[in-house]
């Protein structure tokens, strides 16, 4: 059955409940096809990918090598459980794989199908880990208002926004929320460096509640969601310094941050800070097939791993095929330098984009690490007030609509997080399409 594009965009309006989308909207983008960072839809229109997808793409769109990969592993072993003894060889050689690239003591590896599964088995791990070492009191998770922690009921009571709890309630108890890392915003600080004054809300917290209720900490080293706050430098190694003191776990949800997007395997290495746990799904696969793994140090291990073993799986644990295109995939993020890649294309596009919008009145800042950046808009640069978007023009629906460039807004911020392959003059091209919405954009948002 080929479908043409009209009928195609009708049954997807009449069939798909997509995530974030209202039963009025009426357009579809029908993607066909992907190479590099271009994609082409059903009316033959080719698009620029600077999201990477949600944040994935590492390696590109269209890599045959990946397929076939996948390919040859389902004609070998399509699936079989990794349950109690069962294991399969792909699975192993990966879980050796990322003890290698992961910083000491993550030597254990849990694997899950994604970002919001794997968040929640970190959460039931921290406290499980407390339990098993006879404080099950420490039932506690902080997070930080403007996270982002996937959809499960354990990561949306950890997200930081409203929008995920409201409508879903109740949610887990016993989360608290700590203000965000966001240097722009220095008003958050009341007129102090920002880590001292979250390292004492911190620690005041921690009183408040009870190191002895506190299982863990969650957060993503940069939050994407967000819109891509960058932490202070000495920002994550004093929170470890404060959790450590308490016996509090630290896990870092790296579901964007892993597998080059930093300019490093892990965000973990770029603040130099090693956290208990790190959640990673999204790049280790560049989106191919879906797949996460948990990096797990080897104290949780040792208790979770005690008596019968630690009592959740899911059916695709270890899946083969997904193990095995990962693996073919970290091979193509190390042999072609993507890593160091991220760290220079990502400098690149910065520069363009400081360049070509900086001195617009609506662009308060633009940020970045490696090939995470964000322009954050603004109604008005010297009070930082934010930009008020119009729902029915939000710029990055104009940029899409008028260039074919795919940006995304996060929270007051257009974000982009490319493939790590992308080209200078896709760079430039990028920063070109968002200067011509943004330098039309009035303070108004219009
Ligand atoms: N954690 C973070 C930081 C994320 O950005 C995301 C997804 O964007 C998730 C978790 C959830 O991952 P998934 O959508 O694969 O469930």
């Amino acid at each position: 059955m080929t479908l043409d594009a009209a009928e195609l965009a009708r049954l997807d309006r009449a069939h798909i409940i997509h995530p974030y989308l209202p039963g009025s909207a009426t357009e579809r983008i029908v993607m066909t096809e992907g190479a590099g960072c271009r994609l082409t839809d059903t009316e033959g229109r080719s698009y620029l990918d600077a999201t990477g997808g949600l944040w994935l793409a590492q390696v590109g769109h269209g890599r045959t090598d990946l397929a076939d990969v996948a390919h040859e592993q389902m004609k070998k072993l399509e699936y079989f459980t990794s349950f109690w003894d069962f294991s399969n060889d792909r699975a192993i050689e990966l879980a050796a794989r990322l003890a290698e690239l992961a910083p000491d003591p993550l030597n254990h590896v849990y694997y899950t199908s994604g970002g919001s599964e794997g968040v929640e088995a970190a959460i039931k791990m921290a406290r499980y880990y407390h339990h098993r070492r006879g404080e099950g009191s420490r039932t506690w998770i902080l997070a930080r208002s403007k996270a982002y922690h996937g959809v499960g009921y354990g990561g949306s009571s950890a997200a930081g926004f409203p929008l995920y709890q409201e409508g879903f309630a109740p949610m887990v108890p016993h989360v608290s929320h700590l203000t965000p890392p966001w240097p722009y915003r220095s008003e958050l600080y009341d007129g102090q460096d920002p880590t001292d004054f979250l390292i004492r809300e911190l620690e005041e917290r921690i009183a408040e509640i009870g190191p002895e209720n506190i299982a863990a900490m969650v957060g993503e080293p940069i939050m994407g969601v967000g819109g891509m706050l960058v932490p202070p430098a000495d920002y994550w190694p004093r929170v470890r310094e404060v959790l450590d003191r308490h016996g509090i776990l630290l896990i870092f949800d790296e579901v964007v941050t892993a597998y080059g997007r930093v300019g490093e395997w892990f965000a973990a290495q770029y603040f130099e800070t090693t956290p208990d746990i790190i959640v990673t799904a999204k790049g280790i696969t560049s989106g191919y097939v879906p797949l996460g793994a948990l990096l797990v140090g080897d104290h949780v291990a040792e208790a979770l791993l005690r008596e019968q073993g630690f009592p959740m799986g899911y059916t695709y644990n270890g899946h083969p095929v997904a193990t095995a295109v990962a693996l073919a995939n970290l091979d193509v993020i190390e042999k072609e330098g993507l890593l160091a890649r991220a760290t220079t294309i990502g400098s690149f596009l910065h520069a363009e984009l400081q360049s070509q919008l900086g001195e617009l009145d609506v662009v308060g800042e633009v940020r970045s690490v490696g090939m995470m950046l964000a322009v954050e808009l603004v109604a008005d640069k010297a009070t930082r007030e934010p930009l008020p978007l119009d729902p029915e023009r939000m710029p990055h629906d104009v940029i899409r609509r008028e260039s074919g460039v795919i940006v995304r807004d996060s929270a007051h911020s257009l974000v982009l997080s490319p493939p790590l392959i992308m080209t200078e003059a896709e760079a430039k091209e990028a920063a070109s399409a968002l200067r011509s919405v943004l330098e039309r954009t009035e303070p108004n948002g219009r």
